[in-house]
């Protein structure tokens, strides 16, 4: 059902929630809580812990003062509590509170405890009579994600209605799977995900979805796996003498991990089978030159090739590199940009020499995958920095010819027992070396204080030639998202910086064309300081940058924060990473501090985990790569172990599933794969 259609959400309501990626009453269901806020048994004030939120019974122990500071009313009272310590409490503009918090009278406060000239303090502190309190232990209310013009409050009222609406809805899961895992009833996982009463209540939904979502993934490789019985090799490649010319030019050495890869791709497309190969390498492990020769040898034995990227700017950057590197070698290879935002009229020149077969070379992004482009004898597909597209996308560019051989790239840090769950049927290549020039990144951890210094830091930079990127959080300002906007902070600074230093925005709101303007610019060092969302965080390749700095490094996952790190150090240059940690918690910091002491993606996957454990319900998401809504295959991989196995012995009738059953899975799984929240 269509939001729409619920009480409450008109016309400018729902856009909103559209602007949060929510348009039915299913996306309701399933945009689960980021967090809950748990009210928990009152403490002894000797026991409260700084930076935590705290609730104490108290009396108000002396009337309360009202001192004005500037334009600000500070209301100040003394908590007492049973065993005779005492806290000082302060709020805003609160001098109504006069009228409740009577000398004596008693209530319990509850808000964050800080630190001030060495004795706590609770800041803003909500007052609750004693038995309404009482009523509200241990309930945990949902925080949901929010977009500007959402509150929890409407998205609170909107799931309830959904829920409603939605369920009950059918168990698709069979009954001997359940069993064995101990799992609830889908429908009761649902209404706890949203509204648990306990930490109990909330682990048995968590555990319920997330092996759903694990279960309909694997579930679904094994049938691609399974439709993909015939793979001999139609377009068999092999040029090998002059791909070895060619990297005998190149202006460096290829280090052994990129030329074992090489040696494996190139084994693949020459042999008997179809080539289905995952190539994961570090950020700046040089993927792309790999994948180059790949699509030139595909080229070179008379075939068509192509590469799809994520992003346009991305897909420019490729073209050049290739058509470089096709110029320096005198090859007769004619290539071809394909982007959405190309005009209509260069598009269909675009068809036209793709299915002619005048070009041979294809790099664009989704829309290689439009149904107008028909390909003359495509043979080889590569897909980079993959995470971003589904599998069904993967299969429908596959469709396009028939049987390519198939390249995956990918930056994701991920072990390679989860690696070949992920990946279902794909062969695995690991570059696991970097490029023996770079310099190792210089990091390093900060406040917000700090930032004086770093743009001093940034402007030395730019005075030797250098170039800078800063990554802000957000677009634009917006009431309820906290964090630096990339549209005010670039205002800013071009207070801050000489006017010789050239700064521009970029953010994934901007229209294509302008996008590839400031990106071009950027890449020509027109621009100095390009200050950006994460959309520069897929494969952008500007050696001459030396310098990230990150606004509230502290709202990134780890892996998102490392592949923004990866845009430098690309080069010759010593390049340098400023994380700016907005946060005063020891969580952020500790985990801030991974990033800080090591530059290798497999590590700090690894050591992130081990500072989370598996199960810790509110870190930040490790990555956004892939992007289950619950599941994260770092902290939940043991669940995401046991769903593939537990797909495996269903498929090899190890596990004991009726006919009935087996039938309302394979359809509840078609009709997944097809309205696809597959997004790996
Ligand atoms: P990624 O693996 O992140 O996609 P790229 O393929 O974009 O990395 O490579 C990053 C940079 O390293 C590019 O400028 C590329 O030309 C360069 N490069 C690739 N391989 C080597 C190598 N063996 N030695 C030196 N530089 C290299
Ligand atoms: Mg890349």
């Amino acid at each position: 059902m269509n939001i729409n259609e619920l009480k409450g959400i008109g016309e400018k309501t729902e856009k909103v929630f559209n602007k949060a990626g929510i348009h039915t009453t299913d996306d309701l269901l399933k945009y689960y809580p980021r967090n809950y806020d748990i009210y928990e048994m009152p403490l002894w004030i000797r026991d409260f812990k700084c930076n935590q939120i705290c609730a104490v019974k108290a009396i108000v122990y002396k009337q309360i003062e009202i001192r004005r500071v500037r334009n600000l009313q500070i209301v100040t009272a003394y908590l007492q509590d049973d065993t005779k310590n005492v806290i000082r409490a302060t709020w805003f503009n609160a001098a109504y509170l006069k009228n409740t918090l009577k000398p004596g009278s008693s209530f319990v406060f509850r808000g964050m405890v800080k630190e001030n000239r060495g004795a706590f303090v609770l800041e803003q502190p909500k007052i609750y009579k004693i038995n309404e309190y009482k009523e509200l232990l241990d309930k945990m209310q949902p925080i949901y994600p929010l977009v500007s013009g959402l509150t929890e409050k409407m998205v609170t009222k909107a799931v309830v209605q959904a829920i409603k609406v939605e369920l009950p809805v059918k168990e698709y899961m069979p009954g001997a799977v359940l069993k064995e895992r101990g799992l609830i009833d889908i429908n009761k996982a649902y209404m706890q995900i949203h509204f648990p009463k306990n930490k109990m209540e909330l682990k048995q939904a968590k555990d319920r979805i997330i092996f759903n979502e694990f279960f309909d993934f694997t579930y679904s490789l094994r049938k691609f796996k399974d439709s993909d019985k015939d793979n001999e090799n139609r377009f068999v490649i092999n040029n090998s003498e002059v791909i070895s010319t060619i990297i005998n030019d190149l202006p460096y050495k290829l280090t052994n991990a990129q030329l074992r890869t090489w040696n494996e791709i190139e084994k693949d497309m020459s042999g008997s089978k179809v080539m289905n190969r995952l190539i994961q390498g570090d950020v700046g492990s040089g993927k792309t030159i790999v994948a180059t020769l790949a699509l030139i040898s595909a080229s070179l034995s008379g075939y068509q090739g192509a590469i799809m990227v994520p992003t346009e700017v991305l897909a420019r950057q490729h073209l050049e590199s290739i058509n470089e590197l096709i110029a320096e070698n005198e090859l007769n290879i004619n290539t071809v940009l394909l982007t959405g935002s190309m005009k209509a009229k260069e598009k269909r020149e675009a068809y036209a020499k793709i299915e002619s077969g005048e070009v041979s070379i294809i790099i664009g992004t989704h829309a290689l995958i439009q149904d107008s482009v028909n390909y003359k004898n495509l043979a080889l597909v590569i897909t980079d920095e993959q995470h971003r597209f589904g599998v069904r996308q993967r299969e429908s560019i596959a469709n396009k010819g028939s049987m390519p051989h198939i390249i995956v790239m990918s930056a994701t840090p991920i072990p390679r027992t989860l690696a070949i769950i992920m990946y279902g049927d794909l062969d695995i290549s690991i570059i696991d070396e970097l490029p023996a020039n770079r310099l190792p990144i210089k990091n390093c951890v900060v406040g917000t204080n700090y930032r004086p210094n770093a743009y001093k830091f940034i402007e030395q930079q730019v005075v030797q030639g250098r170039q800078a990127y800063i990554i802000c959080p957000t677009v634009e300002f917006s009431e309820a998202i906290e964090g630096e906007n990339v549209i005010d902070y670039c205002d800013t600074l071009k207070n801050i910086f000489p006017p010789y230093i050239n700064i521009e925005y970029l953010h994934g709101k901007m229209k294509p064309a302008m996008k590839n303007e400031i990106m071009d610019r950027f890449a020509k060092n027109e621009i100095q300081i390009l200050v950006s969302t994460t959309v520069v965080e897929v494969g952008v390749n500007v050696p001459n940058a030396t310098v990230m700095m990150i606004e509230n490094a502290e709202r990134f996952g780890l892996a998102g924060l490392h592949q923004l790190r990866g845009r430098v150090g690309r080069g010759k240059y010593q390049s340098y990473c400023i994380f700016i940690n907005a946060s005063e918690t020891k969580k952020a910091s500790e985990r801030l501090e991974i990033l800080n002491h090591s530059n290798n993606g497999f590590e700090i996957a690894n050591e992130d985990l081990k500072l989370r454990g598996p199960g810790d319900f509110f870190g930040v998401r490790q990555s956004g790569d892939m992007e289950f809504k619950l599941g994260d295959i770092y902290s939940d991989a043991s669940i995401l172990k046991t769903a593939a196995d537990m797909v495996n012995r269903i498929e090899d009738g190890e596990i004991e599933v009726s006919d009935e059953e087996k039938q309302r899975l394979d359809e509840y799984i078609d009709k997944y794969i097809y309205s696809s929240g597959l997004n790996i």
